[in-house]
C-alpha cells in the first residue's frame, strides 16, 4: 500500500456546526469556553474519522475559527497595533481583526479580505508596518498537535509557509518583504523547535505562492528564506506543499534544497509531470503527489490517475511516494451522504471530502497492484466513468460546434448602434439607474420559504411577487430614476435562480463550502448539457415593463458567472459549458426583446473569478472563450436594444481591454470602495463602453449624502465624458434595508439632477 495524506480537511462541520456556534458566540449566547470545547470536539471527531478511513498522515492545525491566514497572523504576532489597543481577550482580538470592532473599547475596521488564489475562498490579508514585531505568539498549532496525540494520532501540522505569508501581506510602512526575512525565519525556527520537542515527524509548510508568476526578486526571497530555515530542521521532516498549479519558476531550485518532502499538484499543475521528467526528482525526498482533485466534486477517474502515476516509474521509487489531494479539501463539501433527496443515479458520480478519503485508499492499493485491471475496485470505477459520458444533447453539441466567428460579432458596431439607441431610448445625460435587486425584506424571504414548503401555490406566489414588483416600479418612478428594474424579488441567488430554470443543473441540500469566516456557499452542480426549455425571466420583467413608460432592464446572469459559481463538469471543457449556457441565455434575450424590453443587463459579477493564476494562461485558458461566451449572448439583439453588464469589482486594470471587447453598451461596477481609482484606468485605456462606476458603496447601511454623491460624480466627470457616464450604486441593493435604500437613491437622483442642470 502507498501511504496517503490530505493537505487539509473542511472545518465548518458537516452541518456547518462551527458557523452556528461561532454566530452564537458573537451574539453572546455562549461563552468562550463553550465555543472552544465545541471546536475541540469537532476536531477530534474529524481526526478519528480520517483515521478510520485509513489516512496515514492526518493533518492538524488545518482547523480555524475563521481563516488560516488570520491564524498565521496571530501565530507570528503580526497583530496591527489598533487591534492590540482594544485590550480585548485573545479570541475577541482575533474576531476583531476578522470583523472589525465597534464598542466600548474602540472602533476599528476589519482587516481586508482577498480571494485565495483561484478559489472562491477568501483570506484575511496580513498587514505589516515598520513596528510589526514577528515572534511566535500563539500556541494553537502545538495545542492542536498535542490534542490529537492524546487520542493516539500523530498528525502532520499544517502551516502557511513564510514565503507565501510575505508574498500575500500588505506593507503599510517603509519596510518591505525582504526586511522581514530574518524575523520570520527566526519565528519558524522556533516553531520547528517546539514541534521537535513534541516529537512531531512531519510538518507541512503551504507555499501556494510558488505556483504564481515569480520574478527574480521573489525567487531570491524564497531561496533566502529556505536556505536558512532548513539549516535548523534537525530530525523534523519538512514538507514543502504547493497547490493550485505547477511550480515551473522554481522547480529546479526547490529540488536542490534539502526538503524531506515536496508536494506537487498533478491536477491543476499542467507542467508538473514535465518538470519531473525534465529535471528529475531527488532520490531521498518523498513526493507528495496531489492526484485527487481538491476543488471539484466528481469521482476520480482511476484510469487517468493510474496512468499519471505509472508515468513516474523510473523517476521516483514507489516507496518514495505519498498520495494526496491536489489542494486542501476545504474547497469541497463534506459528504454526498448528506444529500438525502438526491437520486442514487446521480450520487454515485460524486466524491466530496469524505468520499475522497475513500478514493485515496482505493488508489493506494491499486497503485501497487500489477493486475489492477482485474481489480473490482478499478473495474467499478472505470464502468462508472464511462457511463457518465453517454448523456449527451447531440443537437446542442452540434449547435456549439457549428458556431462561427460571426456568431460573436454584434452588428452594427458600437458607435453606430449608440446613435440608434439614443434615439430609441431618449435618456437624459447622466442617466440614473440601479444594479437590479431591491431589498430582500423578510416578507420576500418568507414568501419563498412558504412556496418551498408548499404552503402557498405557485400561482399565489407569483401574484405576490408581482405585487412587490408593482410597488417597486411605483417607488422608482417616485424617486425619479431614469432606467428601472423589476427588483429581482423572485431570486434567491443570481446563479441558483437561473440554474433551477435551466436543464443540466443539480442542486444539493447540504453541500456547503466555506467562502470566508462563517459564510458558506452552496454552488449548483453542472451535471449535463445545458438547455433552456422555457422562458425564465420574461413574465416578471414584461409585467414590470407594462407598468411604466420608462425602460425596465431585463436582468440576466451571464454565462461566465453562472459557470464560475457552479461546480463544473470535467468531461467537457469550460468553453463548451460556457457556450451552452450562453446559447440558453441568448434565447432568453430574444424573448425579452420580443416582449418589448429595450435594455438587457447581463451580469458578469464573477467574470474575474477564475482568471488563471499565470498571465501566460489568461488568454488561452480563459479569456479566449469567456469574453466570446458573453458576446454570444447578446450579439444578435436588435441595434436599438441596449446591452448592459455589471461587475462586482473594479480592479480590472490588467484586463481592461478585454472587458471593453465584451462589446456591451454600458457597464456598471464597484468603485466607491476603491476611491474611484478605476476612473483613471478607464481614461487611460480610452474605454469605449459607457460606464457607471458605482457612486456609493452599498456594502454598508450608511446613507450617502447628496453632496458626497455629487462630488463623486464631478470627480468622474473630470475624466469621463458626460455622454458616457451613468449614475448608479455600486452593486445590487438586496442586502440593504428599505429605508436606507430609499434615502440613498433619492440623494443619488438629486445629485445627478443638479449636475445635469449645470451641464446643459
Ligand atoms: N443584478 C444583481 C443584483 O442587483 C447583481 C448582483 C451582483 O453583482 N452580485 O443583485
Ligand atoms: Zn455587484
Amino acid at each position: 500500500m502507498l501511504k496517503t495524506t490530505i493537505i487539509g480537511y473542511p472545518r465548518v462541520g458537516s452541518q456547518r456546526e462551527l458557523k452556528f456556534w461561532t454566530e452564537d458566540y458573537f451574539k453572546g449566547n455562549i461563552l468562550t469556553e463553550t465555543l472552544k470545547a465545541h471546536a475541540a470536539d469537532l476536531r477530534k471527531k474529524q481526526w478519528q474519522f480520517q483515521r478510520q478511513k485509513g489516512v496515514d498522515l492526518i493533518p492538524s492545525n488545518d482547523f480555524s475559527f475563521y481563516d488560516g491566514m488570520l491564524d498565521t497572523i496571530f501565530l507570528l504576532g503580526a497583530i496591527p497595533q489598533a487591534y492590540k489597543d482594544l485590550g480585548l481577550g485573545k479570541l475577541d482580538t482575533y474576531f476583531a481583526m476578522a470583523h472589525g470592532y465597534q464598542g466600548k473599547n474602540g472602533d476599528v475596521r476589519a482587516l481586508s479580505m482577498r480571494k485565495w488564489f483561484n478559489t472562491n475562498y477568501h483570506y484575511m490579508v496580513p498587514e505589516l508596518d515598520d513596528n510589526s514585531d514577528i515572534t511566535v505568539s500563539s500556541r494553537k498549532p502545538f495545542e492542536e498537535y498535542s490534542e490529537a496525540l492524546e487520542i493516539g494520532i500523530k498528525t502532520k501540522p499544517v502551516l502557511v509557509g513564510p514565503f507565501t505569508f510575505l508574498m500575500l501581506a500588505d506593507y503599510k510602512g517603509n519596510k518591505h518583504k525582504s526586511d522581514y526575512v530574518s524575523d520570520i525565519v527566526k519565528a519558524y525556527k522556533n516553531i520547528f523547535n517546539e514541534f521537535k520537542l513534541l516529537g512531531c515527524d512531519w510538518i507541512q509548510l503551504d507555499e501556494p505562492s510558488l505556483v504564481t508568476d515569480l520574478d527574480k526578486d521573489d525567487i531570491d526571497l524564497f531561496i533566502l528564506i529556505y536556505k536558512e530555515l532548513l539549516l535548523s530542521k534537525g530530525d523534523l521532516k519538512i514538507l514543502l506543499q504547493t497547490y493550485f498549479g505547477d511550480i515551473r519558476d522554481v522547480y529546479d531550485k526547490v529540488i536542490s534544497l534539502p526538503f524531506d518532502g515536496i508536494g506537487l499538484d498533478f491536477v491543476e499543475g499542467k507542467k508538473t509531470m514535465g518538470l519531473i521528467l525534465k529535471y528529475g526528482f531527488p532520490k531521498d525526498t518523498m513526493l507528495f503527489a496531489g492526484i485527487i482533485n481538491g476543488k471539484n466534486i466528481w469521482r476520480n477517474n482511476y484510469t487517468k490517475t493510474l496512468s499519471i502515476m505509472h508515468e513516474l516509474k523510473g523517476y521516483i521509487l514507489t516507496e518514495n511516494i505519498i498520495i494526496s489531494s491536489s489542494c486542501s479539501l476545504l474547497h469541497v463539501p463534506y459528504t454526498i451522504e448528506n444529500e438525502a433527496s438526491m437520486e442514487e443515479k446521480y450520487k454515485r458520480y460524486f466524491a466530496f471530502a469524505q468520499e475522497k478519503l475513500e478514493e485515496l485508499s482505493d488508489l493506494s492499493s491499486l497503485l501497487i497492484d500489477a493486475n489492477y485491471n482485474e481489480n473490482n475496485i478499478y473495474k467499478t470505477n472505470a464502468a462508472l466513468i464511462e457511463s457518465k459520458m453517454i448523456n449527451m444533447d447531440i443537437e446542442l453539441r452540434k449547435k456549439v460546434s457549428a458556431l462561427t466567428k460571426n456568431d460573436f460579432i454584434r452588428k452594427p458596431a458600437f458607435e453606430e448602434r449608440k446613435n440608434i439607441q439614443e434615439e430609441a431610448l431618449h435618456l437624459p445625460v447622466l442617466p440614473v439607474t440601479t444594479i437590479g435587486s431591491f431589498p430582500q425584506t423578510p416578507d420576500v424571504k418568507a414568501l419563498r420559504a412558504k412556496l418551498k414548503k408548499n404552503e402557498i401555490t405557485f400561482k399565489d406566489y407569483k401574484a405576490l411577487i408581482k405585487k412587490k414588483i408593482a410597488d417597486c416600479i411605483a417607488l422608482q418612478e417616485d424617486i425619479g430614476l431614469n432606467v428601472l428594474v423589476h427588483g429581482e424579488y423572485e431570486r434567491n441567488d443570481m446563479v441558483e435562480y437561473f440554474g433551477e430554470n435551466l436543464n443540466g443543473f443539480l442542486f444539493t441540500q447540504n453541500a456547503w463550502v466555506q467562502s470566508y469566516g462563517t459564510r458558506c456557499v452552496k454552488p449548483p452542480i453542472i451535471w449535463g448539457d445545458i438547455r433552456r426549455n422555457k422562458p425564465i425571466t420574461v413574465e416578471y420583467i414584461a409585467y414590470a415593463q407594462s407598468l411604466t413608460s420608462k425602460p425596465v432592464k431585463g436582468m440576466l446572469t451571464g454565462p461566465v458567472t453562472i459557470l464560475n459559481w457552479s461546480f463544473p463538469r470535467e468531461d467537457i471543457s469550460n468553453r463548451e459549458m460556457a457556450f451552452q449556457i450562453a446559447l440558453a441565455l441568448k434565447e432568453e434575450a430574444a424573448d425579452l426583446e420580443s416582449e418589448g424590453i429595450r435594455i438587457i443587463q447581463i451580469d458578469e459579477a464573477a467574470l474575474k473569478e477564475k482568471l488563471p493564476l499565470r498571465r501566460s494562461d489568461w488568454h488561452s485558458d480563459y479569456l479566449d472563450w469567456a469574453i466570446p461566451a458573453f458576446r454570444l449572448v447578446h450579439c444578435s439583439v436588435k441595434p436599438s436594444t441596449q446591452i448592459h453588464t455589471h461587475m462586482c469589482y473594479s480592479e480590472f486594470n490588467d484586463i481592461i481591454n478585454e472587458i471593453d471587447e465584451m462589446d456591451a453598451d454600458v457597464i456598471s461596477f464597484e468603485a466607491a470602495r476603491s476611491h474611484y481609482s478605476i476612473v483613471d484606468v478607464l481614461a487611460k485605456a480610452k474605454f469605449k463602453t459607457a460606464v457607471g462606476p458605482g457612486v456609493y458603496d452599498i456594502h454598508s447601511p450608511r446613507v450617502p449624502t447628496n453632496e458626497e454623491i455629487k462630488s463623486a460624480i464631478l470627480l468622474m466627470l473630470k475624466k469621463i465624458s458626460p455622454k458616457k457616464l451613468w449614475v448608479n450604486p455600486d452593486c445590487g441593493l438586496k442586502t440593504r434595508g428599505e429605508k436606507e435604500t430609499n434615502k440613498s437613491l433619492r440623494n443619488m437622483v438629486a445629485a445627478a439632477n443638479s449636475i445635469r442642470n449645470n451641464i446643459r
